[in-house]
């Protein structure tokens, strides 16, 4: 039986928005085309992971108080991290973690906390605490050469500068500042967003990108992944981009 090993980084801090519901959509459509999938959280305190064990590792958005507290414990495997990716290994990252990925997050007080500074992209908030990016959003992204609608949720007080390569061009709502073009991060092996959703459950497409990439690189194969009855969801993105794209 085919297999994902999905390592969950600090499920007990990051959850924001329902982020875990992107880890339960990856098991639902895996155990419809009947590939096994094995979730393995970690946290501070546990046997500290080879990150390069796994076909992809999630982790989810918190609040700059959560990102303070972890900031520490995750540079500790900063090399093994870099490894991983260099390796294949998918991440998804999620807001918080999107922005520790980077050089540094820089809070309402002027406070840093230090990124992984594997990616050149930094962000910093605004003065002014109420001024957050909140609210639906919309982009337009290239999943495999095809031009695929991602819709999400967005709620950021951090601004990030210096994306080379973003998930996706913004159709509706901020992305990754105020009045932004551009949203995320996206590099080979690696999808960062402020897209909150949770993001999977509203994007089966992307879901399944991220599959047929850890199966293809896991099994040296060029997966067709069997087509799900996808027909709710169709109806649920479509009364959403009716509602945001049509003015
Ligand atoms: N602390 C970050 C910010 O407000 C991340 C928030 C989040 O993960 N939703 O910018």
């Amino acid at each position: 039986m085919k297999e994902l090993r999905i390592l969950y980084l600090y499920p007990d801090i990051l959850e924001l928005y329902g982020d875990f519901g992107n880890i339960q959509v990856l098991q639902y459509r895996l155990e419809q085309r009947g590939i096994k999938s094995t979730v393995v959280p970690y946290s501070i305190g546990d046997t500290h992971p080879d990150f390069n064990d796994y076909d992809l590792v999630f982790a989810g958005g918190g609040a700059d108080q959560e990102q303070g507290i972890l900031a520490e414990d995750l540079l500790k495997y900063k090399d093994n991290i870099k490894k991983a990716i260099k390796n294949g290994v998918f991440f998804l990252l999620i807001c918080g973690s999107y922005q520790l990925f980077g050089k540094y997050y820089k809070g309402v007080e002027g406070n840093i906390i230090p990124g992984l500074e594997i990616f050149n992209y930094y962000t910093e908030a605004l003065a002014d605490r109420k001024k957050r990016c909140i609210g639906n959003i919309v982009i337009n992204t290239n999943l495999n050469g095809k031009e695929t609608k991602i819709i999400g949720f967005e709620n950021h007080g951090g601004q990030t500068f210096n994306i080379d390569t973003p998930f996706g061009n913004v159709l509706f709502g901020n992305g990754n500042k105020f009045g932004d073009k551009t949203e995320g991060f996206f590099l080979d092996n690696v999808i960062a967003t402020y897209l909150h959703g949770p993001l999977l459950s509203k994007n089966p497409e992307l879901t399944d990108y991220i599959i047929k990439h850890c199966l293809d690189r896991k099994y040296n194969d060029d997966f067709i992944l069997e087509p799900l009855n996808d027909e709710f969801e169709k109806k649920c993105r479509k009364q959403l981009l009716d509602r945001f794209l049509t003015n």
